[in-house]
């Protein structure tokens, strides 16, 4: 029996896909310690895993208005006054809580996996001298990317960052009292690990041809989930089925989903709208007869039988309606769905409407153009190929014992 470390200081979306392989991992013998925020103590332990909680981080909610500066293209200047500051404060107070969690910790771990966003993967498997493996639950990062995002954003001076007195003093601590490294450029700051995970194909992947065999692309892990009870879309009349839904984050636009009334209300489609847990329904005074909106569904379920999925690219939904084969209209919120959404659109599998330039005219034409036009579903059935034969939770979790089976011969 080997003995496994996850960490994580993200949300749902990054703890999700690692959820298939933990439990893969545990069916095969292994035990499972798994450092995440609090919040996620429940998630773990129903699957049998042993929890340790670092006080709620989010870092998705917590870095996402940082990273959206970032992406529209403000300079460091603005972006160090505005709440990024703040936030590498609860980003270090998180990382020492995870790092004096491992080295406190009565156990010994054989390897580590840790989500990409925790820098210090691979720095804590030097020390322990165990394997690390990152979990990347966005795109697949390597120099070559590095390279291309630095200079489109001009970030070459956001390693100015580093030179933070508090983080400084963090750097210091860490060496003295751990014997750790901290990194020094942005290369360091996205070492690769002993091998790599990403959750999407390699022929998803952008620059596909600059990643080498390290970085092992399983695809999404599309398991049972314990909210996927069955759903019954009300269709009597076999219309083509539209489902929206924009995550679970940057989701409460209510000028968006009154133009999405707009646009479809009037069209012979149905449409399942998902508007999230912060929009609250009665809001909306004529919803069309041909729309059903929820807070929440089991989006796995009414994927199956979705015909186009308006969504705002987040990598988990654009992995999940394109596994099942569905044309997407992406309309990118944040982060790093404006080149989830252009890698969709240049593989032909779906068009991309900028946020800002939403109209319920817009909206029409791009579900008048896919359902028109067969294109859109051959890309995304090649797409959707590829992820299905990309392995999923299962292939990584061979590609995990596979390493460990090679450390010993060595
Ligand atoms: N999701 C769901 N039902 C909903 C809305 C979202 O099950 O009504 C799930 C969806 O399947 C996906 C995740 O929430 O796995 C959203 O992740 P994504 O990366 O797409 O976007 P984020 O919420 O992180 O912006």
């Amino acid at each position: 029996m080997g003995r496994a470390l996850f960490i994580s200081i993200a949300g749902h979306g990054h703890i999700n896909p690692t959820i298939g392989i933990v439990r893969e991992l545990m069916n095969r013998g292994e035990k499972v310690t798994y450092i995440a925020g609090e919040e996620f103590r429940n998630k773990v332990e129903e699957i049998g895993a042993e929890f340790i909680g670092h006080k709620n981080f989010n870092m998705a909610n917590r870095v996402g208005g940082s990273l959206s500066l970032i992406s529209d293209k403000v300079s460091l200047d603005t972006i160090m006054k505005s709440d990024f500051s703040n936030m590498i404060l609860d980003v270090i107070e998180t990382f020492k809580e995870i790092i004096e969690a491992v080295f406190n910790s009565k156990d010994r771990f054989d390897y580590i996996v840790y989500d990409s966003t925790f820098i210090f993967g691979v720095e804590i498997g030097r020390v322990l001298n165990i394997p690390a493996i990152s979990s990347t639950t966005t795109f697949g990062i390597n120099e070559t990317i590095l390279k291309k995002v630095v200079e489109k954003l001009s970030l070459g001076g956001l390693m100015g960052v580093l030179n933070n007195p508090s983080i400084l003093d963090f750097a210091r601590y860490l060496e003295e009292s751990f014997h750790m490294k901290f990194p020094k450029t942005l290369g360091e700051v996205v070492r690769q690990g002993t091998i790599n995970f990403v959750y999407t194909s390699r022929y998803f992947q952008p620059y596909n041809e600059s990643f080498d065999e390290s970085y092992k692309f399983i695809g999404p892990s599309i398991i049972d989930r314990k909210e996927a009870i069955e759903f019954n879309i009300n269709n009597p009349e076999n219309k083509k089925v539209i489902y929206i839904s924009l995550g679970t984050i940057f989701n409460n636009s209510l000028e968006f989903y009154e133009n999405c009334f707009k646009a479809f209300g009037d069209m012979n489609v149905q449409v399942i709208m998902s508007v999230g847990k912060k929009v609250d329904i009665k809001t909306f005074k004529d919803i069309p007869s041909n729309f059903e909106v929820f807070n929440y569904v089991p989006q796995l379920e009414v994927l199956k039988n979705t015909d186009i999925f308006i969504t705002h690219g987040g990598m988990n939904s654009t992995n999940e309606g394109l596994y099942y084969d569905i044309p997407l209209i992406l309309i990118p919120q944040f982060a790093d769905q404006p080149i989830v959404a252009k890698r969709v659109a240049g593989l032909g599998a779906g068009v991309v409407i900028e946020k800002s330039e939403v109209t319920p005219e817009k909206l029409k034409q791009a579900v008048e153009n896919i359902l028109s036009n067969d294109s859109f579903k051959t890309g995304s059935k090649k797409l959707g190929k590829s992820l299905r034969d990309a392995g999923g939770y299962k292939r990584g979790t061979d590609e995990i014992l596979n390493l460990k089976k090679v450390e010993v011969l060595l």
